[in-house]
């Protein structure tokens, strides 16, 4: 059966604005430890708990206009930026990666890389502001995408295996000889972790690209960083979204990417 690409788009763009709802629980509960699941949201102000319908992505904080219903202290704007952000990327998702395959894989699979692209937003979020990658995230991932390699129709348990170990070993050999060079820490283990999760899920070849490419994306972030940053070369940088630029990049374009840069020899 064909899906309507149109309707597949607005059911990806739902589906992500439920997700990004969620992951603004995530980015403000998980770097402070508290429990992701209760209790239920509440304004940090009056600590009156929010009904559901307080709760709708957007939509409330368009009819709430941007105020707490009981105390009328303000909404972080972060709060619908976050969900619109995920609707949008989610889609994409559907467009650019998803709509040719979706119906041949098995749809485990497919849900490991959708899960594991769209966290991409509360990653990056919690790195740029505490410059971490929650444990949970990808040692999570890394393990679930090791069961999922069991089920048929995706990579084998031993493509995922040899992924996260290209992907984990070539970052941590980088972390380790520019700590030598640097004297100082050029990426955290969050970043080694996470290499070794995308290695898992597809395996080597993308997680070699996604490295390289990640690399670049860092480099130009660090420019950037060098000139508007107040401590100059100090600044930390957060690799964990440029990782994940190379990744989205590596998926989309790394066959005739490595074709062009093949044929320059
Ligand atoms: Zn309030």
């Amino acid at each position: 059966m064909e899906y309507s690409p149109i309707y597949m788009g607005l059911a990806f763009f739902g589906a992500g604005l439920l997700f990004g709802s969620f992951f603004n629980v995530l980015i403000h509960r998980m770097p402070l430890g508290l429990s992701i699941i209760s209790p239920r949201s509440r304004c940090p102000r009056c600590e009156n708990t929010l009904s559901w319908y307080d709760n709708i992505p957007v939509v409330s904080y368009l009819y709430l206009r941007g105020k707490c219903r009981f105390c009328a202290a303000p909404i972080s704007q972060e709060y619908p930026a976050v969900e619109l952000a995920t609707g949008i990327f989610s889609t994409m998702l559907y467009y650019f990666l998803f709509r040719h395959t979706i119906q041949e894989q098995h749809v485990a699979v497919f849900f490991l890389q959708y899960a594991t692209l769209v966290l991409l937003i509360p990653i990056s979020l919690i790195d740029m502001h505490h410059y971490i990658i929650p444990d949970s995230f990808t040692l999570g991932g890394l393990v679930l995408a090791m069961l999922l390699s069991f089920v048929p129709g995706g990579l084998s348990p031993v493509e995922a295996f040899l992924g996260a170990i290209c992907g984990g070993g070539i970052l941590l050999f980088f972390a380790l000889t520019g700590k030598k060079f640097l004297g100082r820490e050029a990426m955290g283990g969050g970043d080694v972790k996470m290499l070794a999760w995308f290695g898992a899920v597809w395996g080597a070849p993308i997680a070699a690209g996604t490295i390289f490419l990640g690399a670049l994306v860092g480099l130009v972030f660090s420019v950037v960083f060098m000139i508007r940053g107040e401590d100059g070369a100090n600044t930390p940088i957060p690799f964990g979204p440029a990782l994940y630029l190379g990744l989205c990049i590596s998926l989309l374009w790394g066959e005739p990417l490595w074709y062009a840069y093949m044929s320059l020899f």
